[in-house]
């Protein structure tokens, strides 16, 4: 059985008043993993400790796990299992006593307990570990254990904070993996933080974008990624080249360019970009190189990086920022060169102008 977690406007402003979340709406289906993604401060860990019981919303939110309200229930009636960056492990015992300490506190015997201690362990990959004291062990190892102690209690929703955060970045990439196997194997229902877009990418069925307290996208990571609804979206994930433009009359201007064919449409606004300022949106296939004669840009080659089956060309002096274009990984282009490019119209999400250059 998985949990469906509901929240229906959820809202969070400090005792100091500091508003930490504007309403908000967010269900995550039973057995998913949902990502949530964004900059230090946006609320994220703040929507984690509402799930868990630890923070409740402002009057008139709603929190229901599988349609029973649990607004104002506590962690221990929730049956959450929390995962953080800093592993929150009992220093004086044993591997085998912090996994088990959950089992014990829940009453469970010490038969079964020790049978699904060592079941933890062998999942996790750190039977040999067991009777080893918590400061023998590296960080990664640390993880693992608290991953291991917090689905030992065999939780209706697991929880996880940054838990890769204080990890060297190989292992970073292991342990994501592992995790990764690990939520498809159990089929539990996962809300995991982080403000790293790669491991967003990598985990979530679906991830939740954050911005200042506020939902700027929810979407698989492919709708993240290629279908992104405000310039945040687009600059925060992945690699993403911004160009100013005017709408005028339909009509898509760049400079001295005039582009006819452009889907100029503002899913946030559910409306058709006509008139003013827009900023262009596309990844490092907007732009292709072509001979001077076809070219609507000409830039200066910053820098030429070879990603194996393509080369990955910054340059500058198209937009007010550098800009990636991707060629051929045979052709020869060193930095410093000129270079000749078209835009893609069909590559191009367009925009309206934000008014300033914030993207935080
Ligand atoms: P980070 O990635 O840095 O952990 P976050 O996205 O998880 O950030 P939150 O920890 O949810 O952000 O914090 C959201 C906002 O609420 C921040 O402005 C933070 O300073 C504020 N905040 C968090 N907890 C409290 C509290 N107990 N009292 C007052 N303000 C708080």
């Amino acid at each position: 059985m998985t949990t469906q977690i509901k929240l229906r406007d959820c809202a969070k402003t400090f005792t100091d008043g500091t508003r930490a979340l504007a309403p908000f709406d967010l269900t995550i289906e039973g057995g998913e993993t949902i990502v949530l993604l964004g900059p230090s401060g946006c609320g994220k860990t703040t929507i984690l400790r509402m799930i868990a019981g630890l923070e409740f919303p402002d009057k008139g939110g709603v929190i229901t796990f599988d349609g029973d309200d649990v607004t104002h229930q506590s962690i221990e009636k929730r049956r959450v299992g929390m995962v953080f960056q800093s592993y929150a492990l009992f220093p004086n015992m044993t591997v085998a006593q912090n996994v088990a300490y959950g089992l014990k506190v829940h009453g469970v015997s010490r038969e079964e307990s020790d049978a699904r201690v060592k079941a933890m362990l062998e999942m996790m990959h750190i039977e040999m570990l067991a009777d080893r004291a918590i400061d023998q062990l590296s960080g990664g190892q640390r993880q693992r254990v608290a991953l291991a102690r917090a689905i030992a209690v065999q939780p209706r929703v697991l929880l996880l904070d940054e838990p890769l955060t204080a990890l060297d970045a190989k292992l970073r990439v292991r342990l994501r993996t592992e995790i990764n196997a690990l939520l498809r194997k159990l089929g539990i229902t996962a809300v995991y933080v982080t403000h790293d877009q790669e491991e967003a990418m990598a985990l979530g069925d679906r991830i939740v974008v954050m911005q200042k307290g506020e939902i700027a996208q929810i979407g698989t990571p492919r709708e993240i990624y290629c279908k992104p609804q405000n310039p945040f979206v687009a600059d925060f994930v992945g690699a993403a080249n911004l160009l100013d433009g005017q709408m005028r009359d339909g009509r898509l201007h760049i400079g001295n360019h005039v582009f006819d064919a452009v889907d100029a449409f503002d899913p946030r606004h559910g409306a058709i970009i006509d008139q003013g300022p827009v900023e262009l949106f596309f990844r490092a296939d907007g732009l292709s190189t072509c001979d001077a004669a076809h070219a609507h840009f000409t830039g200066r080659v910053e820098a030429v990086s070879y990603l194996g089956e393509r080369l990955r060309l910054t340059v500058s002096g198209i937009g007010m920022h550098a800009v990636m274009i991707d060629t051929h990984a045979d052709d020869i282009i060193t930095a410093g060169a000129d270079v000749h490019c078209q835009i893609n119209p069909d590559r191009l999400t367009v925009f309206p102008a934000r008014g300033d250059s914030t993207t935080a």
